[in-house]
Formats: C-alpha cells, structure tokens, sequence
C-alpha cells in the first residue's frame, strides 16, 4: 500500500482479489479477468482492460495501482546469459540472470536486496541486507524479463537463487510462487520452479504445510557443523542434523527429488573424507546432488578447487550412487553468476 492508500493489484492472490471485486460491486470472476490483464497480458494500464466496465476500471484506478519493473541495464555474457538491473520504487536496486541452456531458458529471480544471512562466501551476503521483496516485485522480474524483445524464446523455468534467501521473506516468496503457476496467468507449473534455501528450519517446516508445489534445494555447503558455520554463520541456530531430519520427512511426489547445492571451496570443504562425510549424511534422502565451484571474486579469500579436485569429490559421490552434477558457471564475465549478484542502489 502506497502513502495515498492505493494498493498494489500486483501483490493479491486470486483468492484475495475474489474477495476484493465484489467490494466494488463486482462479481468475483472478474478476478480471474485481472489475473489475465495483469500476467498474461501485462498490461499496465487500466484503460486496456477492455472488457471489465469504464465505471469499474474507475473504480479500480481510485483504489488501486498496477506495479511494474524496468531494467536500468542489462549485460550479456559471452555464454548468452543476460543480467538484468532493476531499480525498485523506493531507489533500491535487484538483479535477476537468465540462462539460456539447451531447451532450457531459466530465470534466476530475487526475494530480498541484500541477504540477512551473510554467508562468507557470497557476494550478496556480504553487502548486507537491505529489505525484503514484495510479491509483485518479485512477480515483476518474471514479466519485465518476458517482455526484453531481445529473447525469441519463452522461458520454461524460474529458479529462487538470485540475491536473498527466499524463506526470509516467506510470505512473500510464496504469495509469488502461488501467482506464478495460475493457468490464466505466466502458467508456470510447480516442477518448473525451485526454491532454494539455506536451510532455515522453521520456515522449513511451514513449507512442508503448503499445499502448493515447487522443487526444493538445499544448500548444505558443508559436510560437518564446524565447518559450515564458519561458511554460513545461520547454522550455528539451525545445524545440519535439524535440516536434514526435515529433508528426510519433507513430502515429496514420486520419482520428485531434493537437490542438494554444494559450493566448492579449495581447501575448506572439497577433500574426498568430505565428500564421503556428506554422501553419508544425505544417503537415505531421494535427493541429487549440484556442485558449484566458487565463482571467485577479489573480495572473497576463497579459491576455486582444481578441475582435478572437484571431479574427484564428484567420483566419490558417484561411487555411493548418488546422482551428482558440476553447476557449469554462467556469467561469469559479467557478475552473473551464483553469489555474485550485489546491485547497488541508484544513489550509489
Ligand atoms: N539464499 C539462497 C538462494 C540464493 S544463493 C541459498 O543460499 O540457497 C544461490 C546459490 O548460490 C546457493 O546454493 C549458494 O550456496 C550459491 N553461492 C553463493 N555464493 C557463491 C559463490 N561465490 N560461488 C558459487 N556459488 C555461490
Ligand atoms: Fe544469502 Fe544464499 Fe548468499 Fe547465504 S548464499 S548470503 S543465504 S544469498
């Protein structure tokens, strides 16, 4: 809600529009109209809502508002992913990465500007938190993105990984998750969205309440508590034995899997006793496993393993059965990749 009082139609579910329009003398499936307006469309403007009444597109305009996002800058890797830079209403920025990799184009989305969490090893964490995302600014990544007419192609998957931890802005996180997958609206459908965490437990645990469904990584990182907590400090509250007792009970459909995010880091946490440690850790979850060599950056006093070591911490997961992938690094050149998203504020 803006100072004047007006709202954002961007951060209501259906639900909570279906209880709004009939306050307006509407009948409730002229909710269903706006979702489509708003997502399939997305249209800006009330005056091309053309076929809900002049009186009410009146009336929705004296209440309400239509939120959108423009990027402030946009760069191309020379691996064709793109990062886009938008400035927020109130001067903040965010970013968001889409990765075009095979039929896949993927949109990596963030849910705060900056991150509470401050892993030591991640960009985002270090620049500190800022605020949390409201739902339709989340929502508005996705829709300015699919309006760049520089992409031919639609995109087929959105993941939670760019800049914040999507569990410390849960409501929002899921209010955006929930608009993203109606039919009438982007249509994106549950196995085509993952949410990925570090690992805060009782937000954790209220997620396995939802009924709504999306893919879930985890990023452990670590294979024993010491180490982990000197990475992402969040452990010391939440170690890793609560996180994965969840991961253990967390509802899954068949043949659905956790993924598992594991950054590797030369020397802290990529010798072959940790990769034993960890296979041994998550051998009973239906899961998979992602590693992610460090994108490194002059700020960090981390290194990137060896190809040598990261495909040897790779064999040994293997040899235990358990499905393990190297995260190719995307965007690099242009600070695309994984933790390297740090937007400045324009003032800045
Ligand atoms: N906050 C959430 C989602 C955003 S971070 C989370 O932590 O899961 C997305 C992924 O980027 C996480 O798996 C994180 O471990 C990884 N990451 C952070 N900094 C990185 C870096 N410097 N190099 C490689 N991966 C990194
Ligand atoms: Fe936050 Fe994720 Fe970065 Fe940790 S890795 S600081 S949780 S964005």
């Amino acid at each position: 809600m803006t100072s004047t009082g007006h709202f954002d139609l961007k951060d209501l579910t259906q639900g909570e529009l279906e209880q709004f329009v009939p306050g307006l003398g509407q009948q409730r499936y002229r909710a269903r109209q706006l979702i489509k307006w708003l997502y399939q469309k997305g249209t800006t403007n009330f005056d091309a809502m053309t076929d809900l009444s002049q009186s009410f597109r009146e009336t929705l305009r004296r209440v309400a508002f239509i939120s959108s996002l423009t990027a402030r800058k946009i760069e191309t890797s020379v691996d064709g992913s793109r990062k886009y830079l938008f400035s927020l209403a109130d001067g903040q920025s965010v970013e968001s990465v889409l990765i075009p990799e095979g039929s896949r184009l993927t949109l990596c989305i963030s849910t705060q500007t900056g991150c509470p969490l401050g892993c030591r090893f991640c960009l985002t964490g270090r620049m500190g938190f800022v605020r949390n995302l409201m739902p339709s600014e989340i929502l508005n990544q996705i829709l300015a993105v699919q309006r760049d007419e520089a992409i031919k192609e639609r995109m087929t998957n959105i993941v939670f990984m760019g800049m914040g931890e999507p569990l410390a802005n849960y409501d929002s996180t899921m209010k955006a998750i929930e608009v993203m997958q109606y039919d009438l609206g982007l249509g994106f459908s549950g196995r085509r969205i993952t949410l990925s965490t570090a690992g805060l437990v009782p937000q954790m645990k209220r997620l396995m309440t939802t009924e709504l469904r999306f893919r879930l990584a985890v990023s452990l990182n670590a294979a024993d508590d010491d180490t982990r907590s000197f990475l992402m400090p969040i452990n010391t509250s939440h170690p890793l034995k609560e996180i994965l007792a969840i991961c253990r009970r967390f509802p899954l459909h068949p043949r659905e899997r956790i993924t598992f995010e594991y950054v590797l880091i030369d020397g802290i946490n990529d010798s072959p006793r940790d990769a034993l440690r960890l296979a041994s850790l998550i051998t009973s979850i239906p899961c998979k496993v992602n590693l992610i060599p460090l994108n490194e950056s002059p700020e960090l006093e981390f290194r990137r393993p060896s190809d040598e070591k990261i495909h040897q911490f790779q064999e040994v997961l293997l040899g235990k059965h358990i499905t393990c992938i190297i995260r190719k690094s995307r965007g690099n050149d242009i600070s695309a990749a994984c933790g390297q998203l740090r937007a400045h504020s324009s003032g800045s």
